[in-house]
């Protein structure tokens, strides 16, 4: 039997690099290995209070994405997070039996404790259960993310063991991060410092549906420095983080010439910048096309949500069917 895959992504705006090095690349080549789930995370979305009318579009953005990336509803079961309610009977259980130390421990909650002091609320400190229960709902061996959720795959084992030993029963296999590359991915932003995110802002993204235009705005305008002061000198972050950009997007031998360049103190960030845009606009260039074919067809999206959510759901309820029994409900 082939092995279960469950990965999701939040809707809270349009894909970027980081998304789609990180794990929708991922997505598509397992799509053809494996029995794949890919979700999106419309619950896990609420923690930052979007308007009513943000969600669904941010909701659109993410399928209309996921499709023009390449996954085949055919091969897979793509389907929105809240259409499927067993997931949210499994958070409840799972948060029964979760700590608040543990919750508060993780990295992920310290970080949104830091960056927004001024909604820390129970959903962001539960959101390891929510991802818990996105993965055990159907028990799921891998999952495609990227490097940023390892903490929270250790916290998915813990809890499916926890309820394992509570029930006495050997029902919830363990699931592991994957990426295809020997190491899980961490793609840079533009900003200098630390990983490409929504939450670092637009302009330390590149999106996947970013028109020419707007990369090559944004690349000019990414963070660099004075330039290399020595031979061979150790590159500071920010210009680490742009080669890092440039070994996803570009040809190894364009990256070897930059790094020459740099090595020998002959690098001109603006060339190198160019370079960067443009080849990121190849990247790009493709799937921007698909996602602005596969947004005018909403007949076909709703087909696409509709029949995920009948499969996912398929999965879920049989789940929660076996855990409510192993729980101890039963029908009078
Ligand atoms: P999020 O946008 O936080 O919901 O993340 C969705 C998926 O994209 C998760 O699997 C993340 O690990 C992955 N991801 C987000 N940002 C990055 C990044 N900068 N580098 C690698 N993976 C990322």
């Amino acid at each position: 039997m082939k092995e279960t895959v469950v990965s999701g992504i939040r809707p809270t705006g349009k894909l970027h690099l980081g998304n789609y090095f990180g794990a929708v690349s991922n997505f598509i080549k397992m799509q053809h290995e494996y029995n794949c789930y890919f979700f999106i995370a419309d619950l896990h979305s609420l923690t930052t209070h979007p308007t009513p009318s943000d969600l669904h579009g941010y909701v659109k953005h993410v399928l209309v994405e996921y499709l023009a990336c390449g996954i085949n509803p055919e091969e897979t079961t793509i389907y929105v997070q809240s259409d499927v309610p067993e997931v949210a009977e499994l958070y409840l259980y799972l948060n029964m039996n979760a700590y608040m130390g543990e919750l508060e421990r993780s990295t992920s909650f310290k970080d949104k404790v830091r960056s927004q002091p001024d909604n820390v609320n129970a959903g962001l400190l539960t959101y390891p259960s929510l991802m818990a229960a996105d993965i055990l709902i159907h028990k799921a061996t891998k999952v495609p993310v990227g490097k940023d959720q390892e903490q929270h795959l250790e916290m998915t084992r813990t809890f499916g063991n926890r309820f394992n030993r509570l029930y006495n029963a050997d029902y919830f296999p363990e699931p592991y991060a994957f990426n295809y590359s020997s190491n899980l991915v961490k793609v840079p932003g533009l900003d200098g410092k630390g990983k490409m995110g929504k939450s670092e802002g637009d302009a330390n993204c590149i999106y996947l549906s970013d028109s020419p235009e707007i990369i090559r705005k944004k690349v000019s305008r990414a963070v660099t420095d004075a330039g290399p002061t020595s031979d061979n000198q150790e590159k500071p972050e920010a210009i680490q983080n742009l080669f890092e950009l440039m070994k996803i997007v570009s040809l190894p031998d364009t990256v070897n010439h930059f790094d020459e360049l740099y090595n020998r103190q002959a690098i001109r960030y603006g060339d190198f910048k160019k370079q960067l845009a443009e080849d990121m606009i190849i990247f790009n260039t493709p799937i921007r096309e698909r996602i602005e074919d596969i947004a005018k067809d909403t007949s076909y999206l709703r087909q696409v949500a509709k029949h995920g959510a009948l499969k996912a759901r398929e999965s879920a309820q049989k789940t929660i069917r076996e855990v409510r029994e192993l729980i101890g409900f039963k029908p009078f």
